[in-house]
C-alpha cells in the first residue's frame, strides 16, 4: 500500500465509495485467497514470479517497469484458479448434452482437461484416449489433407510467443498458411493503419510517456475494466498535472473515477481520473476528430515544422477535411463543433500527447479509417518520437502483441514479413523447407470457408467460436462441418460440444507457468517478459501446445521434422529471435525478471519511422454515413467483468450493469416509456435477444449490451474490408417485453 494524502482528486468524501457501484477488490482477494486455499504456496509463487496472463500491460510478478509498488488487480486474482485448480471428472463429458447449458463460468469451474478424449459422430460423450492414438489419428487425417483445407486458429488464453511461433512454423511446416490468432477480433485496425502510417504495428511509446505528459487521451477505450492497473498510471500523471481526455459514447463511471487498492487514499476515498468527456455517437469518431482537426488547421496551429521535415500526406488531408461540411461532421459524431473546438484547443495548447485507443475504436466495418483518423490527428501536432508523446492501441489480452509478431498471422510471416512469393522464399531459405506462398485465411474466413464444407481440419487452441464471434448459430454450423476438430486447451468451451460431422479430439493443454523451460510475453508497450516455469502441481499429461504440435509435425512428415528444430524453449527463442530480427534479446531470456523492450522506449524517435522514406504518412478518411431509422439504434458490445469472452461475475461491478441489462439514455427510454430494469426485446435483422432496460449515461440513439450475450444480433458478413474484423454493432429495435414472454433466442 502506498500512502499519501491528495484530497483534490478524491472521488467522494465518503470513505470506502459507500454510495457507488465500485468493484470490492479487497472482497476479490478475500475470494481469491479462498477459492485458492488448496494451492496457496502455488498460487503465492505464480504471483511472485510469473508474468500475468491476463491483460497485456504486462508484468513481472506482481511489478512492472513503470511505477514502484505493487502491481495487481482483480482480473489477475480471478485468473489464478485456472492455473491452480485440479482436473474435472472424466465422467462430465460422457454424456455433452448436459454441459451444454452451463455457462462458461460453470464449465470453467468443473476443472482442467486431464488427458486426451475423442468423440466420433453418433457418440453422446468423449472417451479417453492415449496420446500416441490421439496424434495418430490426427496425424493420419493431416497426411492425406489439401493443407488448403487444413487451419488453425490461436486464442489469447495465456498462450506465450513461444506457442504463437511453434504454432505458425509448424502450420507452415505443413504447408498451410491459414492461422490466424485472436487479435483478428480486437487490434486487427490498429495493426493495419499504424503499418501504413509509419511502418510499424505497435505501440509507439511506454507507460512511463503517460506520467507527465500534457494531455492523456482515451478514444473508445475502458481501461479502468481491461486493463485497471492502468488507473494507476492515471492517478501519477494526474499528479504530475497531466489532463485527461476521454472520447466515448459512454459516460464509463470507472473512467471518471476508481478505488486504486494500492493507493491508500484512493483505496479509501477514490480518485477522480477524468478531466473533460467528448461524448460522441458510436461509430462517429471519425467525424468528430476529422472536425477537431479542420479547426486546428483553421486555427493554424497544427505542428508545420514536424508536417513539412517528417510527413507526407498532409496537402491531401487538409483537402479532404476541407471539403467535409460542418453539418456532416456534426450530424455523423453527434458532437457540434463548439466541442470539436474545445477538443482542438486542448490539443493545439498540449505539448506533449499520448492518444490510447481500444475496441470501441476497432470493431467497427471502418475499424481501419477510425485508426488512422487518431494517428492523423496526432502527426498534425507531431506527437511522435519524443518523450511523453506516442499511439497506443491498449491490448486487452498478454498475448495478441507478439502473436502476430512472431507469424501467427494469415498474411504475414514471422518478423512482419507478407505472404507472397519473396517472402515465402526468404522464410524458405531460413528455416530450410519450402513455405507456403499463399495468401491464408483469417479466422473469419476460415469459419465462412468450414460453412462451405472447405476445411478437414481444424485445430483450436483455446477460444470459443461461439462466444467470440457474431451469428454463433452460423459458427456452430460452420463447427459441425468440419470433419476433424482438434480443441486444444486447458478447460472446456461450448465449441468442443459441437456434434462431430466425423470426429472431435480434446487435447489437455499446459498454462504457460507450466510450460516446460518457460515462456515469453509482449506487453502492449512492447515489452517482452519471461515467465519463468513454476514449480508446482501437475495435470499429468497436459502438454504445451507447441510441443504437441512439433510432435504431430514429426508423425506426419518423419524424415524432415528434424528441420523444424523445436526441441526445447531457448531452442524456440533463439529460432525467433533469427525469424523476427526485432525480437533480439529474446533469446537471453532466462530467469523471472529478464525482459527487453524491441524499439526501446520509443519508436520513431525524431519523428524517423520505418516506412522507406522515413517520414509519416498520412491518409484522407471520410467520416461513415450513418442513417438510423427513426425508432431504431445503433448497438455496440460492451465488456464487464470479464476477460476475453470469459465471463466471470453476472454484474459489473463498475456499473452495476447485469449481463442481460441493455445501457441507453434516459431521453431514449422515456421516448420508449421504459424505466430501469424493464424487459425488452432487442431486434436486429439476424436475430433478437431479451434484455432489460438500463439508464445509464449514453449519447442518445446509441445502446451497448455485453458481449457475447449481444452476439446473436451482430450480422456476421459485415467486416472491416482491409484487415477482417468484424462489426460487433448492429442497427437494433427495442420493444418493450411483457414480463412473462421471454423469446426463444
Ligand atoms: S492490469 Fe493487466 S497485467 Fe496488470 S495485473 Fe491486471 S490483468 Fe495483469
Amino acid at each position: 500500500m502506498e500512502f499519501g494524502w491528495n484530497p483534490s482528486m478524491w472521488a467522494s468524501p465518503v470513505p470506502f465509495g459507500l454510495g457507488h457501484e465500485k468493484p470490492g477488490h479487497f472482497r476479490d482477494m478475500a475470494r481469491t485467497w479462498w477459492k485458492n486455499r488448496d494451492q496457496l504456496e502455488y498460487a503465492t509463487r505464480i504471483l511472485k514470479d510469473g508474468v500475468c496472463d491476463g491483460c497485456a500491460l504486462g508484468t513481472t510478478g506482481i511489478h512492472d517497469f513503470t511505477l514502484d509498488g505493487v502491481h495487481l488487480c482483480s482480473i489477475r486474482l480471478e485468473l489464478l484458479r485456472l492455473n491452480t485448480m485440479g482436473t474435472l471428472e472424466p465422467k462430465h463429458l460422457n454424456e455433452v448434452d448436459s454441459l451444454v447449458e452451463l455457462s462458461g463460468k460453470d464449465l470453467r469451474e468443473l476443472g482442467r482437461i486431464p488427458f486426451p478424449m475423442v468423440r466420433r459422430r453418433g457418440d453422446q460423450g468423449f472417451t479417453r484416449l492415449g496420446w500416441d492414438d490421439a496424434l495418430e489419428l490426427i496425424a493420419d487425417r493431416v497426411r492425406k489433407v489439401e493443407p488448403k483445407r487444413l487451419a488453425f486458429y490461436l486464442t489469447s488464453r495465456g498462450i506465450t510467443n513461444e506457442v504463437y511461433y511453434g504454432a505458425q512454423k509448424v502450420a507452415r511446416f505443413l504447408g498451410t498458411n491459414n492461422i490466424d490468432n485472436s487479435a483478428r477480433i480486437c487490434h486487427a485496425p490498429s495493426t493495419t493503419a499504424l503499418k501504413r502510417s509509419i511502418g510499424y504495428a505497435a505501440s509507439t511509446c511506454s507507460y512511463s510517456d503517460w506520467i507527465g505528459t500534457d494531455l492523456l487521451v482515451f478514444f473508445g477505450s475502458h481501461v479502468a475494466n481491461n486493463q485497471p492497473v492502468a488507473t494507476k498510471y492515471m492517478y501519477r500523471a494526474k499528479e504530475k498535472g497531466t489532463r485527461i481526455v476521454v472520447v466515448n459514447s459512454f459516460r464509463e463511471p470507472g473512467m471518471e473515477r476508481y478505488w486504486i487498492p494500492s493507493i491508500f487514499d484512493s483505496a479509501l476515498f477514490g480518485s477522480k481520473l477524468t478531466d473533460e468527456f467528448f461524448q460522441v455517437h458510436q461509430g462517429g469518431d471519425i467525424a468528430f476528430l476529422n472536425g477537431v482537426l479542420k479547426h486546428l488547421i483553421a486555427l493554424g496551429t497544427v505542428d508545420s515544422e514536424f508536417i513539412e521535415n517528417q510527413t507526407s500526406g498532409f496537402d491531401e488531408l487538409r483537402a479532404s477535411i476541407e471539403n467535409q461540411p460542418w453539418k456532416d461532421l456534426e450530424r455523423f459524431s453527434g458532437v457540434d463543433r463548439s466541442e470539436m473546438l474545445a477538443f482542438a484547443e486542448l490539443i493545439a495548447s498540449a505539448r506533449s500527447a499520448v492518444f490510447i485507443w481500444s475496441m470501441g475504436i476497432t470493431q467497427h466495418r471502418f475499424g481501419v479509417d477510425n485508426v488512422q483518423a487518431i494517428v492523423n490527428l496526432a502527426l498534425s501536432r507531431g506527437f511522435l518520437g519524443r518523450e511523453k508523446c506516442g499511439l497506443m492501441p491498449i491490448r486487452g489480452h498478454s498475448g495478441v502483441q507478439g502473436g502476430a509478431e512472431v507469424g501467427a498471422v494469415p498474411w504475414s510471416f514471422p518478423g512482419d514479413r507478407a505472404v507472397g512469393e519473396d517472402g515465402a522464399s526468404e522464410m524458405s531459405k531460413l528455416w530450410g523447407f519450402d513455405v507456403p506462398d499463399w495468401r491464408g485465411l483469417s479466422a473469419v474466413e476460415t469459419v465462412h470457408a468450414a460453412h462451405r464444407g472447405e476445411i478437414d481440419v481444424l485445430w483450436a487452441i483455446g477460444g470459443d467460436y461461439l462466444s467470440t464471434l457474431p451469428d454463433p448459430e452460423y459458427c456452430r454450423e460452420a463447427l459441425a462441418r468440419v470433419p476433424l476438430r482438434v480443441h486444444q486447451d486447458i478447460v472446456l468451451a461450448h465449441q468442443m460440444f459441437v456434434d462431430p460431422s466425423d470426429t472431435v479430439v480434446l487435447l489437455p493443454a499446459t498454462t504457460r507457468y507450466e510450460q516446460p523451460g518457460g515462456g515469453t510475453e509482449t506487453a502492449t508497450e512492447r515489452r517482452i517478459y519471461f515467465s519463468p516455469e513454476i514449480p508446482g502441481p501437475r495435470i499429468e499429461e497436459a502438454r504445451s501446445e507447441w510441443e504437441v504440435l512439433v510432435d504431430l509435425a514429426s508423425r506426419v512428415d518423419p524424415e524432415r521434422a528434424q528441420l523444424l528444430e523445436l526441441t526445447d524453449g531457448p531452442a524456440v527463442r533463439r529460432d525467433i529471435a533469427r525469424a523476427v530480427p526485432f525480437y533480439a534479446g529474446i533469446e537471453d531470456l532466462r530467469g523471472a525478471g529478464d525482459q527487453v523492450q524491441w524499439g526501446g522506449p520509443r519508436l520513431c524517435e525524431g519523428g524517423r519511422t520505418a516506412l522507406p522514406d522515413g517520414r509519416s504518412h498520412f491518409h484522407s478518411v471520410q467520416p461513415p454515413e450513418f442513417n438510423i431509422p427513426d425508432g431504431y439504434f445503433h448497438l455496440s458490445t460492451r465488456r464487464g467483468k470479464q476477460f476475453n469472452s470469459m465471463v466471470q461475475a453476472k454484474v459489473d461491478p463498475l456499473t452495476g450493469g447485469h449481463r442481460d441489462d441493455v445501457f441507453m439514455a434516459v431521453t431514449d427510454a422515456e421516448r420508449l416509456g421504459l424505466s430501469n430494469g424493464d424487459p425488452v426485446i432487442l431486434r436486429s435483422d439476424i436475430g433478437m435477444v431479451n434484455g432489460r432496460c438500463r439508464i445509464a449515461p449514453m449519447k442518445e440513439r446509441n445502446l451497448q449490451m455485453f458481449w457475447p450475450e449481444a452476439n446473436p444480433l451482430i450480422p456476421r458478413d459485415v467486416v472491416e474490408p482491409q484487415c477482417g474484423i468484424p462489426d460487433f454493432t448492429a442497427v437494433v429495435e427495442v420493444v418493450a417485453r411483457p414480463l412473462s414472454e421471454e423469446i426463444e433466442q
